[in-house]
């Protein structure tokens, strides 16, 4: 059988591992034990998962065997195990997020040191080994055999191993030195690594030692062979929090979740009483890859007694959190608990009350505390939250709404719907926001101009969600929202208010003249003191802003939907002054012009733009 060569991505990863420098190399035990601990897991959970009886949980370990003679070290697991193909599909392909994202982020060789730091995988395997052989045998399939020296492929080939489950043969390297690779096979330094890595692993990692005991009734030594475990197989969440580093914590959520980077936040959460409970919680850093697809599946971990029993309940954690990852271990909870079951289990509701209140505090803690970390993490998750603000009808809006950050104007920075209110002047009523696509888009908006002249700040809405969320919280700390672009901004004195009447009440001939020229292209053309420098500008109308058109309007549905807005003009332009001694031809052409450009500064396309650049030229 010839040989196959690994895809391009796992070949830079393997070349990383082959000659990563030596320090690191330690941490390949703790991958190929977390990988049988990963498999062990599968096994138990899908056969509990299909009423399956037969199945002790204490049949499981994983073995380490050293053999000296042949140089060679073996991982034993009586896992899921993996038949041919699956072998040729994880071992030969890097298909895990977290790899993938390590290579991405590491891909010269410079950073090399961080591989000590992160979960890297199988591949770590080459970091001490010049032959890597894995025997697998998946329940009521083929066994295979999968080989590999590196760098030149490997192979699968069908084989005759027996147990279910995967064994792992490492021949080690030697680099022309007998010694080099030689303490990966002394028992001694082999238990100090499990003990050092992987302590918390639940199944027993047991190997074979050799001990001296006196003989009965005599003064001699006789050597025995006893088998010995080797971790304390208490589980990190178990263990008292000032006995856990941070160090630990982050390697157990790199471990159990498959990321590469640290988490930005940890909650341990220990209860007794009514609700006994524990949850350890991790915010991350940044997204999963699938965190925006339907693949993303939330939720936590479900354990009863150290024993998971879901790998993703969904009940524990709300939609908004939903980038939340860790697990809950609650000692009353049933083991064959049925989804149906639990979606109804008074306890678990009880437990995901809980939880959402200690994250929400935990994120307020952060932005209050370290808000460069909040900030992080906000622009990370901040969208969740906000749908989190808009989804079942703001029924969650309370709850959430500190925990938003907008981009303040004319602070140049994110800032607290909080913040925002304390920093406000006197005669300030309301909350003022502009909606646009990019911030450079929104600071140029035209009807900001004249907000922010009287010394108010403005939020920059950029997300599609943002004005969504705000107009379902309608306002804040009594203060209404209000866009810059409202038909009723409400800025001017009663004095001004009844000048502009007056100026609105001539004006009426020319506006009607511009609104027939422009039919439905606009509900109609009014007069505004909003501007200052600009022209003319678009408004929307009562309940849809231009910003809300356009996010519904790119929806599947949205192309029918009619024009919801005013062209709205300044009467202190010297184009307004213009406009009135216009023949009609003429005024259809500037109300053409006018309409052009107020919606490119909107962000809106045109619809004839050939004809647009036309009329400019001729202009011109
Ligand atoms: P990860 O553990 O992050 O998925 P690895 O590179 O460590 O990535 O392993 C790749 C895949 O190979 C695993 O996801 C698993 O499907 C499979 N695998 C590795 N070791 C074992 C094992 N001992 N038993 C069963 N499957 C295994
Ligand atoms: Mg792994």
């Amino acid at each position: 059988m010839s040989k196959k060569q690994f895809k391009t991505e796992s070949k830079k990863l393997l070349d990383l591992m082959i000659h990563s420098i030596y320090t690191h190399r330690e941490i390949f035990l703790r991958e190929l034990i977390s990988n049988a601990s990963d498999a062990i897991d599968k096994r138990y959970y899908a056969a509990m998962q299909s009423g399956e009886t037969g199945v002790d949980k204490e049949q499981f370990e994983i073995r380490l065997e050293p053999n000296k003679a042949e140089r060679t070290l073996t991982i034993t697991d009586n896992g899921c195990g993996m038949n041919a193909a699956e072998l040729e599909q994880n071992l030969g392909t890097i298909a895990k997020s977290g790899t993938q994202a390590f290579r991405a982020e590491h891909e010269n060789a410079e950073d090399i040191d961080i591989i000590g730091k992160f979960g890297v995988g199988f591949y770590a395997a080459f970091m001490v080994a010049k032959k890597v052989t894995v025997y697998s045998h998946k329940e009521g399939e083929d066994a295979a055999v999968w080989e590999s020296e590196g760098e030149d492929g490997y192979t699968v080939k069908p084989c005759s191993y027996e147990p279910v489950g995967t064994k792992i043969v490492l021949t080690l390297k030697d680099d022309g030195d007998e010694e080099s690779y030689g303490e990966f096979l002394e028992p001694y330094r082999l238990e100090s690594l499990v003990k050092k890595y992987s302590d918390y692993i639940r199944y027993p990692i047991r190997m074979q030692v050799e001990r001296s005991r006196k003989k009965e009734d005599s003064d001699e030594y006789e050597t025995i062979v006893e088998d010995k475990t080797l971790n304390s197989r208490v589980p990190l969440w178990h263990k008292n929090k000032s006995e856990i580093t941070k160090e630990e914590y982050a390697q157990f959520y790199r471990d159990a979740f498959h990321d590469f980077e640290e988490p930005i936040s940890t909650l341990h959460i220990n209860t007794e009483g009514m609700l006994s409970y524990t949850a350890l919680l991790y915010i991350p850093k940044r997204p999963p890859f699938d965190f925006n697809s339907k693949d993303y599946k939330r939720g936590l971990k479900l354990y009863a007694n150290g024993v998971m029993i879901m790998e993703h309940c969904e009940e524990l954690l709300p939609e908004y959190f939903g980038f939340v990852q860790g697990l809950v271990d609650s000692p009353d909870l049933s083991l064959n608990i049925s989804r149906e079951m639990l979606q109804h289990d008074r306890q678990l509701s009880a437990i995901a009350n809980n939880l959402k209140k200690k994250i929400l505090s935990e994120l307020l803690r952060m932005q209050r505390e370290e808000r460069e970390n909040y900030e992080t993490f906000f622009k990370a998750f901040g969208r969740t939250l906000k749908f989190g603000v808009y989804d079942k009808f703001g029924a969650n809006k309370d709850f959430l709404k500190d925990t938003l950050l907008f981009w303040s104007r004319k602070e140049d920075k994110p800032v607290t719907l909080k913040e925002y209110v304390d920093a406000m002047p006197e005669a300030q009523k309301h909350i003022n926001y502009a909606a646009g696509d990019t911030l450079a888009q929104v600071k140029k908006l035209p009807q900001a101009e004249r907000v922010a002249d009287m010394g108010y700040d403005i939020l920059c809405l950029i997300e599609d969600v943002d004005e969504f969320a705000l107009r379902i919280l309608e306002s804040y700390q009594e203060k209404p929202f209000k866009s810059v672009s409202d038909p009723d901004l409400d800025l001017n004195t009663e004095d001004e208010k009844k000048e502009m009447e007056k100026r609105a009440e001539e004006a009426k001939p020319l506006l009607t003249r511009m609104k027939n020229a422009l039919g439905d292209k606009v509900l109609d053309v009014r007069l505004t003191d909003r501007l200052k420098s600009a022209a003319a500008c678009l408004t929307g109308d009562e309940g849809m802003s231009v910003e809300m058109f356009k996010v519904l309007r790119s929806m599947p549905t949205g192309a029918t939907l009619p024009i919801t807005f005013h062209l709205e003009l300044n009467p202190d332009h010297p184009v307004y002054a213009k406009l009135s001694t216009l023949d009609d031809e003429q005024l259809k052409e500037y109300a053409f012009l006018l309409l052009g450009q107020a919606k490119l500064i909107a962000g809106l396309p045109l619809d004839d733009p050939a004809a647009f650049t036309e009329a400019i030229l001729k202009l011109m």
